[in-house]
């Protein structure tokens, strides 16, 4: 592997991580926003795959500005928080509103992961005065920061708390949702039932 022996390197070398770890993220939000119950939770991640898809182009159009191929990096740090998300989700939950209390987790990792990232490129390509490519990596911080403030609200709302507690009390009968978790006792049994297969 060739030496990083400039700032315009590290730059091009830090994108090239973004880019791996952005183009993982396709791939990891759908499975993220299938396995979610609640409706706006689902729909705040297909918004933000859209997102994410933007942000792939627009690295490829900052490798394309300084000159270099869009080649990924394989990012170990995104690849790690995406496998322990996984591995959060995939547990056994009672209520279909503790797994997305976790989605939620594993959604913010990720984000923040992303925000340090683009920060400390903006600052490296502020420095180097390449304009255009801090024009390019702030409008995607923007989406990563405006992604997490809206998981951060739905977080205090996705628990059905009454729910939850009704389950401590007792234990072994049929749990019942109220109308404020956003679907029908009918529709939530059926998906325990589909989680339970898995
Ligand atoms: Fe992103
Ligand atoms: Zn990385
Ligand atoms: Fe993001």
């Amino acid at each position: 592997m060739a030496s990083i022996d400039s700032m315009n390197a590290l730059l091009v070398d830090e994108l090239r991580d973004i880019y791996d770890a952005e183009k993982r993220l396709t791939k990891a939000i759908p499975k993220l926003a299938k396995k979610a119950t609640n409706d706006e939770l689902r729909s705040a991640l297909e918004e933000h795959l859209d997102e994410t898809e933007q942000q792939v182009q627009r690295l490829e159009q900052a490798f394309e500005h300084l000159g270099e191929s869009a080649k990924a990096k394989p990012c170990a740090g995104m690849r790690g928080i995406i496998e322990e998300g996984e591995e959060h989700v995939g547990e056994d939950y009672d209520d279909d509103d503790l797994r997305d209390a976790v989605i939620i987790g594993s959604a913010q990792r990720v984000e923040h992961y992303e925000i340090a990232a683009y920060g400390t490129a903006i600052a490296h390509a502020r420095l180097l005065e390449h304009d255009e490519v801090v024009g390019l990596l702030e409008e995607s911080l923007e989406e990563e920061k405006n992604a997490d403030k809206k998981l951060t609200e739905i977080a205090e709302s996705v628990v059905n708390l009454e729910a939850a507690n009704e389950d401590e009390e007792q234990s072994g009968s049929r749990r019942r949702f109220s109308a404020s978790s956003g679907r029908s006792t009918a529709q939530s049994q059926g998906r325990r039932r589909s989680n339970s297969r898995r």
